[in-house]
């Protein structure tokens, strides 16, 4: 078997393991070691074998992302077999694009792309017609021989922006390049064709810059300014800068002053004396350095992280550590600082397999039974390792707030918390509400079970990615018995909206997915912008027509309260407005709450029937817990919505549904807890 071979076999093993399938001992092959040094032009085996070892150090199972691997098959004589094999591949479903053979110049030429999803399905067959590929001909490990792959382009705009971050760029450009990225994977047309054609602007989400970017990268297969980063910034410097306060700029400047790159180089440096050689540090900024480094307590983030973020940190190590996740996230806040991992185990190899994970840059501190570890973002996470018999008091004791786990102490000792409260002789409190004091019985809060429907989401009509029909799928998917498509207005102007026109087109749309989907029922809904005046952005005669009206403030965020109110009253007392959505227009970390008096929104609420709306989209969380428990107390009634843009996210309502837990709503308080018939 020749060596470029086991190339392709790697490449089939590492789809097969990431789905999940049982290992092949024929794929049990050291293809690494017969490598040769280099065989295609612009991609070497080698490196494939390094992208791969990049994929599978990555968490995030790359099925979720599209990844599209790809094969080339070259110097096969037989046309017709070659015809033969890959209509076979095509069928299999293991490949989803077969190029038509090629001959030029004496060798034939086949490429197909392999889907590793697809490939999960029928494993078999699949194994059996690469072994036939390799027995007529040569296999290569190329990508597209002239280009890069979709997942490839995406991979490099991801390190991109990731790297944005960490050099301190604003929000929104790195976001743009993460955004790119994303919808590159699930781009089914070959991204680098689009970029040589000039036509890679027809993508959503691609302006100049990137482009600029994406032609770079097809034309030399590098970006410089991401190489440049690459060799500046040092991740695991970044991420002690950042617990210690200063920015990823000034941890790049100090770093390159006193000519270290990691953290145990700054600490040394800081302990011989040296920071305030670097020009800016006096000895005052050294000294509170000096006892910042030095601090026992339980170091804080600058910000706080979203709660997506918060959970896939937390649950990533968790997983990696077979612990329970703790601190802030398993409480859902909408901004997390405190994170946490309690295992149960020996505690020597817990703790370095704590500290040689990839989200660990840094160790700050190191006891017996615990450490605490820094992300690149300097992020503290604390591990806890717990004996068996008090696992169940240290995860309580990890969980709760400060003030709620003092008022319990001290905790007697238990294997699980549910013997921990046994032993208090209170009932068991939901994560959720371990923020203040409580020793009562708790009510019986919503859960994610309890969702009959998602009122609030968007299709490709506005700037949501999937179809009408595609969200119904997945809708059912999820046990939903009706869905609310809510796309966007015209006044929304940076996306694409509708007018009463486009609504009434949609309206076909809806009624064929709904043919289909009986008894499932889609509604004809609208985001509708509510205008400064008040009014909305759709006729009358159109929005009576509708079975679901979403009515949303998305410019003026910064008004007046006087403003807000009267603007936002007006719009739900119209007859046509079912639900006020994200109604206190929060971005966390970027766009505080809006002056909006919700005192006089949940009257007007109760007058007119209107719900307000708990967004799930976890920048947004609105309402947010707080707001969620007066609705709660004034009877007001909530939807819990995704606001989904994608497939994806229509899966995502846990977050919304752990809010209103954490404003102590029960079923009763959530309006999409309903039938339909008691809906619309
Ligand atoms: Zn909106
Ligand atoms: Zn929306």
């Amino acid at each position: 078997m020749d060596s470029e071979g086991l190339v392709l076999r790697a490449e089939v093993r590492d789809a097969a393991e990431r789905v999940g399938a049982d290992e092949d001992p024929a794929l049990r092959q050291p293809e690494r070691d017969l490598l040769p040094e280099a065989s295609v032009p612009d991609r070497t085996p080698l490196e494939a074998v390094r992208c791969l070892e990049d994929e599978e150090r990555d968490a995030e199972p790359r099925r979720d992302r599209g990844a599209v691997a790809l094969v080339a098959v070259e110097e096969l004589n037989d046309a017709g077999r070659i015809a033969e094999l890959t209509d076979a591949l095509v069928e299999a479903r293991a490949v989803d694009r077969v190029d038509q053979p090629d001959t030029a110049g004496g060798a034939d030429r086949v490429r197909g792309a392999v889907d590793p999803v697809a490939l999960a399905l029928p494993r078999e067959p699949v194994l059996e017609l690469v072994a036939e590929f390799e027995r007529h001909g040569k296999l290569l490990p190329v990508a597209s021989p002239e280009g890069t792959s979709n997942a490839e382009i995406a991979d490099k705009l991801e390190s991109f922006a990731a790297l944005l971050d960490l050099a301190g760029s604003s929000y929104y450009t790195s976001r743009a390049y993460r955004r790119a990225a994303e919808m590159i994977r699930e781009t089914k047309a070959p991204v680098a064709d689009l970029v040589r054609s000039g036509r890679v602007r027809e993508l959503r989400g691609i302006g100049p810059g990137i482009e600029a970017r994406l032609t770079e990268l097809v034309e030399t297969g590098r970006i410089a300014e991401l190489d440049e980063l690459e060799s500046e910034v040092s991740p695991e410097l970044v991420g002690l800068g950042r617990l210690l306060g200063f920015g990823p700029k000034r941890a790049v400047e100090i770093g390159r002053a006193l000519g270290v790159r990691t953290a145990a180089e700054f600490r040394e440096a800081a302990a011989d004396g040296r920071l305030k050689s670097v020009p800016g540090i006096g000895p005052k900024t050294e000294a509170k350095l000096l006892a910042a480094l030095a601090q026992a307590e339980r170091p804080r983030p600058r910000r706080g992280l979203t709660l997506n973020r918060a959970l896939a940190l937390i649950e990533g190590v968790a997983l990696a550590l077979d612990g329970e996740i703790a601190g802030d996230p398993r409480r859902w806040r909408d901004s997390n600082e405190v994170f946490a991992v309690v295992c149960s185990g020996e505690a020597g190899p817990l703790l370095e397999r704590f500290e040689s994970l990839p989200q660990i840059v840094s160790v700050v501190e190191r006891a017996e039974h615990g450490a605490i570890g820094v992300t690149v973002e300097g992020v503290p996470v604390e591990l806890v390792v717990a004996e068996p018999e008090r696992f169940g008091t240290e995860l309580l004791r990890a969980t709760g707030s400060d003030a709620y786990v003092a008022a319990l102490e001290p905790l007697p000792a238990a294997p699980d918390e549910d013997g921990v409260y046994r032993e208090l002789g209170i009932p068991f409190c939901p994560p959720e509400l371990r923020e203040e004091p409580f020793g009562g019985e708790p009510p019986p809060l919503v859960e994610l079970t309890d969702i009959r429907g998602d009122l609030h989401v968007h299709t490709t009509a506005s700037d949501g990615k999937a179809t009408v029909l595609e969200m119904g799928e997945a809708a059912i998917a999820l046990g939903y018995e009706y869905l609310a498509i809510c796309d966007h207005t015209r006044n929304v102007r940076v996306v694409p909206g509708l007018d009463a026109d486009d609504v009434r087109r949609q309206a076909e749309e809806i009624a064929a997915a709904n043919e289909r989907l009986a008894p499932f029922r889609i509604l004809r809904g609208i985001e509708c912008d509510i205008l400064p005046d008040g009014s909305l952005d759709l006729p009358d005669d159109a929005l009576a027509e509708l079975e679901w009206v979403q009515a949303s403030v998305h410019a003026g965020q910064r008004a007046a309260r006087a403003e807000i109110t009267k603007r936002t009253l007006e719009a739900m007392r119209h007859p046509a407005v079912r639900c006020l959505s994200h109604p206190k227009g929060r971005i966390i970390n970027h766009r505080p709450e809006n002056a909006l008096d919700l005192e006089q929104v949940f009257e007007v609420a109760l007058e007119t029937g209107v719900a307000v709306e708990v967004n799930e989209l976890p920048d947004r969380l609105d309402l947010s817990d707080v707001h969620v428990r007066s609705a709660v107390e004034a009877g007001v009634p909530i939807v819990c919505s995704t606001d989904a843009h994608s497939v994806r996210g229509l899966g995502n309502m846990r977050l919304s549904v752990a809010t209103a837990r954490r404003g102590w709503a029960t079923a009763g308080n959530i309006l999409n807890t309903r039938p339909l018939s008691e809906i619309a």
